[in-house]
């Protein structure tokens, strides 16, 4: 009888790298975490060398998967990820398979989230699962019938970008005007300049020249401060039209929310109830649910995905 080798896990983010394991039983151990060598190849992968070496005897056998920031093209395997200059433009995959003699799959992060949450998670007998990140900015993925769609240049379900955000926004009668602002992906107008946890700060800078942390926002929201309250009211807007117009082009059944902010239940719900107003159909069922993996859905996504390729 084969045994079923564990599945070495790596997050790559701006700032750290982690390491984990999933064992047969598909449950992922967290090993370490380093800060990330984010501007030179050689030392970051000395740095994954010694990792993967130093921590566990693991059998040839045991792929690594990697759930990383940036986009990989799904034909060539090149990384897109300008903010980790160690791997920007490198095959990932290829380069670190030659260097650990392993198999090596590497997957963007909102996409290992997403599958997690489909395969395991919230989204689990649902066939098409969205996966929303609401974290320091917006992401997404998209999982149908078992699959990551990873679509032209993998960049499905990036619903953060793109000339989107509502110009004006009708609270209480009073109609609220807001700029479309330039974004660092070229265009103006992306939900990624108000719709995550950076976003929500500069939404409630814009509406009232005030500097505030995000929790500072959402804590003035749940006592019914009167500006962190209009902040929420607008950004509930701001970001429910968007996902309820990507729930009717998607068809998908459930969304997944990762992220930072997908750990504040209220605001969760408050924008599951706005999704639903502007669903072309809404669901008895919450359609917009925090992911059970909001920690570490990445690495479960990744390692689950290498099960799958294995
Ligand atoms: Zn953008």
């Amino acid at each position: 009888m084969s045994t079923t080798p564990a599945v070495i896990c790596l997050d790559l983010g701006g700032s750290f790298v982690k390491l984990g394991v999933m064992d047969a039983q598909q449950q992922l151990t967290i090993l370490d975490q380093q800060k990330i060598p984010a501007d030179s190849w050689p030392d970051f992968t000395a740095l994954v060398s010694r990792m993967i070496q130093q921590h566990q005897h693991f059998s040839t056998d045991s792929p690594l998967a990697i759930s990383t920031a940036g986009i990989v093209a799904p034909d060539s395997g090149e990384m897109f990820a300008s903010n980790i200059p160690a791997f920007h433009q490198r095959n990932l995959s290829q380069a670190l398979g030659e260097l650990l003699q392993r198999k090596v799959i590497v997957h963007n992060d909102a996409d290992c989230f997403t599958f997690a949450e489909a395969q395991a998670g919230v989204g689990k007998g649902h066939k098409v699962v969205f996966g929303a990140i609401l974290g320091s900015g917006v992401g997404g993925g998209l999982v149908a019938d078992g699959r990551i769609i990873t679509g032209q240049n993998g960049l499905t379900g990036e619903w953060g970008h793109g000339p989107i955000t509502l110009t004006e926004v009708d609270i209480e009668g009073e109609t609220i005007r807001l700029p479309r602002q330039p974004c660092p992906c070229g265009q103006k107008g992306c939900l990624d300049s108000y719709g995550g946890a950076r976003g929500l700060e500069n939404l409630h800078r814009t509406l009232y020249d005030v500097n505030a942390s995000s929790l500072d926002i959402i804590a003035g929201w749940q006592q019914q401060e009167v500006q962190a309250n209009r902040t929420i009211q607008v950004w509930l807007q701001l970001v429910s039209q968007p996902l309820a117009y990507t729930i009717n082009i998607t068809g998908a059944s459930l969304v997944a929310v990762g992220g930072g902010l997908a750990s504040v239940t209220a605001l969760m719900e408050a924008l599951n109830e706005e999704v639903q107003r502007y669903v072309l159909r809404s669901t008895q069922h919450p359609l917009v649910v925090p992911g059970v993996f909001a920690h570490n859905g990445g690495m479960i996504g990744a390692a689950l995905l290498a099960r799958q390729v294995a």
